[in-house]
């Protein structure tokens, strides 16, 4: 039994409670055995490891609920110029800058396996917790059909990453079972078009609502979640009628739309982020030609329907989509999402709590109480005078995940 303490700091945990001065958290090997003030802590008689934070600010480590680890940009050449092996190289870096970034745990919405996850869980590697969803449902021509108009396809499949081009309610099914059969935690469908995929528009539907309904009621008989990739107000609507866990995207969220969520208590993950730095990438000409103009008039469209949402009540967490865009500068969404109308305390929340739940791990992550993973962050900053300082790594000054440091700046 270790135990292991951290004192002087302020606490901010995750909950949506006023911050407490002068706090401390006690550890017990993974878990969090007393958080609140630090005169009210008994310690127990043993030997105690101490970190003093120096006045910064206790968080719980951070959930991105949308982003790919194994994706450095989605440039199509490289899958024709890359070994396979290099991306799986490349990601432990992608992984070490989430990590340094304060983000503990991740939903991945498609790329990593099963073996990028056991390589963290068996400490090979350092890494986020992770929620992987292998790889995203996608009809022919859709938004995860990477065969492109000279007739070359540039799908990648291998043993454990089957291939996900699915029609047709019978074929549908079976691509469902080979998903959860390669270790998915949660299924991702492509409901719409997207911004940087070469054959569609993120305003066009995919996959009818008879699909839809027999990819629910696969996943459902293992008991997992649905993410549904959603642009166009006709995919969302599908794609929330037939009964998916949350929204990803959601630019052309209309009034019956937002309503259908709101019913439902579907979440949304308005990745702010990537559409603004998709904007600025297709400005200075740093996106593949078939994606520019959709990214150029995406990003205000997109914004204006996040900030009805956010009015609506609707229950925000937060996702970035980092390895579209790069990673590490995850929590830059925390400023993004307070842009849209949110309090720094709610954006913090929505990447804490709120997105605890989204992935449906309330009960062991998203919030610093006694009996739940000792994941925690030590911010430089106050995040709640400065919310865009928490996306500088630079202000994250240690990370534990189940109470082991793997990121110490102190
Ligand atoms: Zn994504």
């Amino acid at each position: 039994m270790t135990y292991f303490l951290i004192h002087n700091g302020t606490l901010i945990d995750g909950t949506g409670k006023p911050p407490v001065s002068d706090a401390a958290i006690l550890i017990r090997d993974d878990f969090i055995e007393y958080v609140g003030p630090e005169d009210s802590l008994k310690l127990p008689g043993v030997k105690i490891r101490k970190v003093d934070a120096d006045g910064g600010f206790l968080l719980p480590g951070f959930i991105d609920s949308h982003l790919h680890l194994m994706a450095n940009g989605f440039h199509m050449e490289d899958t024709m110029y890359n070994p396979l092996s290099l991306f799986f190289y490349k990601a432990v870096e992608n992984m070490r800058r989430t990590v340094n970034a304060g983000v503990t745990t991740v939903r991945d919405g498609g790329l990593a396996d099963y073996g990028v996850k056991m390589a963290v869980e068996k400490g090979l590697i350092i890494g986020p917790r992770m929620q992987i969803s292998v790889t995203p449902l996608s009809i022919t021509g859709g938004h995860f059909d990477f065969w492109l108009k000279s007739g070359f396809d540039m799908k990648i499949s291998y043993p454990g990453f089957p291939d996900s081009i699915c029609d047709g309610v019978e074929d549908v099914r079976r691509k469902v079972r080979e998903i959860m059969r390669a270790g998915a935690d949660v299924i991702k469908v492509m409901a719409t078009g997207g911004v940087i995929s070469a054959n569609d528009s993120p305003e066009h539907p995919q996959f009818s609502k008879e699909e839809f309904k027999v990819i629910i009621d696969e996943a459902r008989t293992r008991g997992l979640k649905i993410m549904a990739h959603a642009h166009g107000a006709e995919g969302i609507k599908n794609a929330v009628e037939a009964g998916i866990d949350s929204v990803e995207h959601g630019t052309y969220l209309d009034r019956e739309a937002i309503d259908m969520i709101l019913e439902r208590g579907v979440y949304l993950i308005p990745t702010l982020i990537t559409q603004k730095y998709n904007r600025i990438k297709a400005e200075s000409g740093g996106l593949a030609e078939y994606s520019v103009k959709d990214a150029l008039r995406i990003e205000s469209i997109h914004r204006k329907n996040m900030e009805k949402a956010y009015q609506a009540g609707v229950t925000m967490a937060m996702g970035t989509d980092c390895g579209v865009i790069e990673h590490g500068v995850n929590l830059q969404e925390l400023g993004l999402l307070c842009e849209i109308g949110m309090t720094p305390m709610e954006a913090i929340t929505s990447a804490t709590k709120v997105a605890a739940e989204c992935l449906g791990w309330q009960d062991k992550i998203g919030t610093l109480e006694a009996g739940k993973l000792a994941d925690i962050v030590i911010s430089k900053t106050d995040p709640l005078s400065d919310i865009n300082s928490l996306g500088n790594p630079d202000n994250i000054r240690m990370v534990l995940k189940e109470g082991k440091i793997i990121k110490d700046f102190l």
